[in-house]
């Protein structure tokens, strides 16, 4: 045995308890031999001296070997689980014993044969060969001593044959055992070198998610600074040309913050650090909030943008509906940019999971875009991946959209897939876990105290649709036939006239503006000149880009698309009731964009939630106004400092400081009549929350869903008192 000074940096207690364990294993197997010893000799077969002075030897050993281990002594050897001795040290005794043997020999000489065994699989080539002599020689010498002393008691030939066989196979087994212990140390060795890489990696993984979630914050205060100061100047008097430059570095500003929020909620995912919020709320209004983010570009491309809830939907839905429509808003970004013609849709449909009250909410954005290519589907959902390179130059993005999305289903407990056909368009499909919420009458949303109750004048009632986009007629005959209407669809003005002429009757037609052949405006004229006085009333669909098309002579209402469905409840059961309301302009695209001329305001939103930021930066803009954005309570005290802003649109909950804290510290730091007015966003509109929003010194408070009449009450009501006049 080679001395070494070296303790084993891994030599903790654990290891010296894992020895001592495995050394009172081998004890036991000590003790199993002693038992098979006193059989032999009630066999007959060993003497009474080798009986007493092998238990005496093998007791010895046991205590010797034990003591070494406990006291530490083992440490000082290479081998500290001091195997080669056990194994030395069985093998002579056994061989000693041996000596004492006449009839039993046969069976001891398998005992000593597994004496050397044990330590075959443990130990290193030289060591089970200097072991294998060890054996042969304590064998040898045993039987020339037998010779020598004990003439006759054994047949000599038998002896010279038995020490061949050992002479051969030991140390074919030490060469076997050893080649196997060393592969087995290099397959330690390795696992061990491959835990330390893997404990690195996750090391640098973390690094590099934290290195992300501060460098966009960092990004984020002075990016606010540059987006705010650049609002301060278009308030100034500029040229054309300076305003262009400075209209660019806003539109460059607001672009970069959305790449920044990209990539923080992307890091903060993979750092587990994504909590998911579980609250009731509708399928139906977040998939219309979601395409409402989308109408814009849709319109500029001419895309036809519908949605279809199925009726397996439950009405409200208990899950994270926040993060649902920020996977919606991604998808349907992708579709209404990969799209050049055609149709945008959206589906949902639920499946109830059996044996609990889950269900599976399945959501469908299906386009007739360019398509993906068999082989690029695979690295889809791979973080900073597009199809191709040219795709950033063509459509720019960076690339992290699906990525979060697929990670966003999965907390979710779902997942994401896509179908596609180069050319023919692309179907990504997401699945969610959730739970039915308690049911509320769901068209009604908008209607406060009219809610419920009310639909006994829509039943049985006769409703025309006429829109050239099967999608959008599906949509709006479900829609219909839901709230108990009996709704035709006809997909042209000149089918619908057909009806008309066959002396077919209706309480009321929807009609699309742009259709082929016959436009809305020529087909309602078409429908007056043949029904005169019986024209039943009219209401306009048309593009949100279109205010001109608001209502008029010919129409009773116009209804923007993607038609909201609480939108479209009110202005039909308005039409449609028993004593009809004084005609008034459906405020959706009529008169909005001169808000901000007739109040201008300078506007800050603090929200920290992408998509209620886009909504609610989405909503100011058709309002006319052009707000800034922060993401925290912090940024909001910084901006507030560096922009006389006149409005503080204020979320409660935020990341750094919350909108209360938020809102003290601002009012500590500007005096009276110098200090924007603070509008809290608060989830739920409890009346408690709304005494804590006036109690923190908040001057008013409006409850998400963010309401676009609301809105614009909260911004009058900010108007007369920044600007008393
Ligand atoms: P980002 O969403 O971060 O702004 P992006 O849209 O390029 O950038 P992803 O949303 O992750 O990134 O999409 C990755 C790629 O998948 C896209 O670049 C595009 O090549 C392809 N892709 C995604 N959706 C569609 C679609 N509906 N039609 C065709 N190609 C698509
Ligand atoms: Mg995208």
């Amino acid at each position: 045995m080679t001395y070494s000074r070296r303790v084993q940096p891994e030599d903790g207690d654990d290891r010296q308890a894992l020895r001592t364990r495995r050394f009172l294993m081998a004890a036991g197997t000590s003790l199993m031999v002693i038992a098979l010893l006193g059989i032999t000799y009630a066999f007959g077969g060993l003497e009474w001296t080798g009986l007493m002075q092998g238990t005496a030897l093998i007791l010895l050993w046991i205590a010797v070997f034990f003591i070494a281990i406990r006291s530490g002594f083992n440490l000082r050897f290479s081998d500290p689980s001091l195997t080669a001795p056990q194994v030395a040290s069985s093998i002579v005794t056994m061989a000693y014993i041996m000596y004492y043997a006449d009839r039993g020999r046969g069976a001891l000489l398998l005992v000593f044969l597994m004496a050397f065994l044990f330590g075959v699989f443990k130990l290193r080539t030289r060591q089970l060969v200097l072991l294998a002599v060890t054996a042969i020689l304590a064998y040898g010498l045993q039987v020339l001593a037998l010779y020598r002393f004990k003439p006759g008691i054994v047949a000599m030939e038998d002896e010279i044959l038995k020490l061949i066989v050992l002479a051969v196979t030991l140390p074919w087994f030490a060469a076997m055992g050893g080649y196997v212990s060393k592969l087995r140390d290099d397959m330690r060795d390795s696992n061990r070198q491959l835990e330390s890489a893997k404990t690195a990696a996750e090391a640098a993984g973390l690094a590099k998610t934290t290195f992300l979630a501060s460098m966009s914050h960092e990004i984020r205060t002075p990016m606010n600074g540059v987006i705010g100061m650049t609002s301060l100047l278009l308030d100034t008097k500029l040229s054309a040309q300076q305003r262009e430059y400075v209209e660019t570095i806003r539109s460059s500003g607001d672009g970069l913050l959305a790449i920044i929020n990209d990539i923080l909620d992307f890091s903060k995912i993979d750092a587990g650090k994504l909590d998911l919020e579980r609250q009731p709320f509708e399928p139906q209004g977040c998939v219309e909030d979601a395409l409402d983010l989308v109408a814009a570009l849709a319109e500029t491309k001419g895309l036809n943008l519908s949605h279809q809830i199925e009726p397996s939907v439950p009405s409200v839905i208990v899950s994270d509906g926040g993060r649902i429509r920020q996977i919606l808003v991604n998808l349907l970004g992708n579709a209404v940019k990969f799209t050049h013609a055609g149709d945008v849709s959206v589906t949902v449909s639920a499946v109830p999971l059996p044996a609990s009250a889950l269900l599976d909410v399945t959501f469908v954005v299906e386009d007739t875009g360019i398509g993906i290519p068999a082989g690029g589907i695979a690295t889809l959902f791979d973080s900073f991946s597009q199809v191709d390179a040219s795709t950033t130059r063509k459509y720019g993005g960076t690339g992290l959209g699906l990525a979060i999305s697929q990670r966003l289903a999965k907390l979710l407990g779902g997942r994401i897939w896509v179908e596609s056909e180069v050319g023919k368009g692309t179907r990504v499909s997401f699945v969610i876990q959730a739970a039915a919420g308690p049911a509320r009458a769901p068209k009604t949303v908008n209607r406060g105290a009219a809610a419920g109750g009310d639909e006994q004048h829509l039943a049985g009632r006769r409703v025309l649709i006429v829109d050239d986009h099967p999608a959008t007629r599906r949509s709006l005959l479900r829609q219909f036939e839901s709230w108990g209407l009996a709704a035709t669809a006809a997909a042209s003005g000149r089918e619908a006239l057909a009806w008309i002429g066959e002396g077919q009757r209706f309480d009321l037609a929807l009609v699309d503006m742009q259709m082929p052949e016959m436009d809305g405006f020529g087909l309602a004229t078409e429908i007056r000149k043949q029904l005169g006085g019986g024209t039943p009333p009219l209401i306009l669909l048309s593009s949100l880009s279109r205010p001109e098309f608001g209502p008029n002579d010919a129409f009773a209402a116009a209804l923007t698309k993607p038609v909201r469905a609480s939108r479209l409840y009110n202005a039909v059961s308005d039409l449609l009731a028993p004593d009809p309301a004084p005609e008034r302009p459906a405020s959706d695209i009529m008169s909005l964009p001169r808000m901000a001329d007739r109040h201008p305001l300078r506007v800050l939103v603090a929200e920290d939630n992408l998509v209620n930021q886009k909504i609610a930066l989405l909503m100011l803009e058709r309002l006319g106004y052009r707000a800034d954005l922060v993401a925290n309570g912090l940024e909001a005290v910084k901006a507030v400092r560096q922009v006389p802003y006149d409005v503080v649109l204020m979320d409660l909950q935020m990341p750094e400081l919350d909108g209360l804290d938020a809102t003290r510290q601002i009012l500590a730091e500007h005096p009276i009549g110098r200090r924007p007015r603070i509008v809290a966003l608060t989830a739920n509109a409890f009346e408690d929350d709304r005494l804590e929003c006036l109690a923190a010194g908040m001057d008013d408070h409006l409850s998400k869903p963010l309401q676009k009449e609301k809105l614009e009450n909260a911004l009058v009501r900010a108007t007369r008192i920044s600007s008393p006049n």
